[in-house]
């Protein structure tokens, strides 16, 4: 645990009970404050009481004389479509809102960092897509080069709830946009955009808002080194912004498919091999094309990313190759599930928007294509664009006809149900073919989360070939 520093005595609010919220209030306690906890939900408030921690009912009239802070949880709005009512009676005091983010890069460089040799350092991922694999993979680099690391905040622990730093460690954050957008202190040594398409544009009132969240991760302290994918418009703007000039190296820019040239640090992948360039001269090579964890173009821009983040750490391309080889990939994220009769089941449960299912769409071929939920804003036009390889879509969903409609020029069969799309996709399927789950929307109108949707979708197919 990081014990939370700066409100020794203190009472601090902690709204929202979930993973984070409890860790954040079991930190701010280790550091000497008085967490006063609230969560709409009943079940979340016994749970902090189980652990003692004080509750107190944050929504009522003067629940805040006296607070010097409050932590909201990412889940809960605090502008758009509505701020919560908590977080406006805070306003409306005078008192500051940030999250755990905000308070571990407070806390995290006072545990005595003058006795190391080697200052622990934090790596911060961000972007729409991707965060996860590359924060994982960078992660597992690390690892298997024998350098102590941690992986926390949307992935693996709470942030908080981390383990002391070590001499030499290294911890790597994967940040959403929710949690960007509020965190008071945000100055990690590296810091990753991925890339940006939009999503949650209902929480940050549109795109200008959801680029303007991930952005603070880079405006707001000033990393040493900043990754940024240059393949969209929003991200050369950030590099340029982020460099004194073109031979600037505190920026590396990543493209995959672009070859990047010019006297600066780049790092690229085009046609499946991985470059480094470095003062225009070629430093680094992989062939990324063998590598069964990273699966497809996308996978290989997240590759690059955490290429480069390993690179600005010191450790060497072939140790870098050498760890690429051995990453499993996460459960959900170009999964493959099951091999059999020639035909392979990919799991891709997270693919929750269009730019991640048309990313998962450009990875295989001959697909046999489960799609459907909730849909997001901004239409299905492009996925009609990137469904070349696509042999048939089996829509699930409760508006599995709608979707359905929505997928001009594919084949569609409206499903419904998980069960009745891999049962047909499974008889469709010939040698050769990929049965992928790809859906292109969020899972909450059949299940609780795209984990849910993930498991069922593996289970379906475990049951239909009797494994
Ligand atoms: P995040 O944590 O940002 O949601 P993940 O690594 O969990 O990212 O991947 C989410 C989904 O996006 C996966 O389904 C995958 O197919 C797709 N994806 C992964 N990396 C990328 C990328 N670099 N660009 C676009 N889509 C991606």
């Amino acid at each position: 645990m990081i014990p939370v520093q700066g409100f020794k005595g203190q009472s601090v609010g902690v709204l929202g009970l979930g993973r984070s919220g409890l860790a954040t209030a079991r930190a701010l306690k280790a550091g000497g404050a008085i967490p006063l906890c609230w969560d709409d939900n009943l079940a979340a408030r016994n749970s902090a009481m189980a652990e003692d921690l004080e509750v107190k009912d944050l929504s009522r009239q003067g629940a805040f004389d006296g607070v010097a802070c409050l932590i909201t949880s990412p889940g809960i709005p605090h502008l758009y479509p509505a701020p919560n009512p908590v977080i406006v009676a805070a306003w409306a005091a005078g008192v500051p809102v940030d999250n755990d983010i905000g308070l571990f890069f407070r806390s995290f460089a006072a545990q005595g960092f003058e006795d190391f040799d080697t200052i622990p350092r934090v790596v911060a991922v961000t972007g729409s897509n991707g965060k996860s694999t590359t924060s994982a993979l960078i992660h597992h680099l690390l690892t298997h080069a024998g350098k102590p690391a941690q992986l926390a905040g949307n992935i693996g622990r709470g942030v908080l709830d981390i383990d002391a730093p070590q001499d030499g460690g290294v911890v790597v954050l994967e940040l959403s946009s929710y949690q960007t957008d509020l965190a008071r202190a945000l100055t990690p040594d590296v810091a990753v955009f991925t890339n940006l398409s939009p999503d949650h544009l209902d929480r940050h009132g549109g795109i200008g808002g959801y680029f303007a969240a991930k952005r603070r991760l880079f405006a707001e302290g000033g990393p040493d080194r900043a990754v940024i994918g240059v393949d969209e418009t929003e991200g050369q703007y950030l590099a340029n912004q982020m460099a004194e000039g073109a031979s600037d190296d505190r920026v590396i820019q990543v493209s995959v498919g672009r070859k990047l040239t010019g006297p600066g640090w780049h790092v690229f992948a085009r046609k499946g091999f991985l470059s480094e360039y470095r003062k225009g001269k070629q430093v680094g090579s992989i062939d990324l094309r063998d590598i069964k964890g990273l699966p497809g173009a996308h996978n290989h821009q997240n590759a690059c990313a955490a290429y480069a983040v390993c690179r600005t750490l010191g450790l060497a391309p072939r140790v870098i190759e050498e760890g690429m080889k051995t990453y499993g990939g996460l459960p959900h994220r170009s999964q493959i599930v099951a091999e059999v009769g020639g035909v392979t089941y990919v799991n891709d449960s997270k693919a929750t928007n269009v730019d991640s299912a048309t990313k998962a769409l450009s990875a295989f071929k001959n697909i046999r294509w489960i799609c459907g939920g909730l849909e997001k804003e901004g239409g299905l036009a492009a996925l009609a664009e990137a469904a070349g390889d696509v042999r048939r879509a089996y829509v699930i969903g409760r508006e599995a006809a709608a979707f359905a409609v929505g997928l001009k020029g594919i084949e569609a069969e409206v499903c419904t149900t998980m069960e009745q799309a891999v049962t047909r996709a499974t008889e469709d399927a010939e040698a050769g073919d990929t049965v992928l789950l790809a859906p292109a929307a969020a899972s909450f109108d059949q299940y609780d989360n795209f984990e849910q949707r993930g498991e069922d979708f593996t289970a379906r197919v475990k049951a239909v070939l009797g494994l």
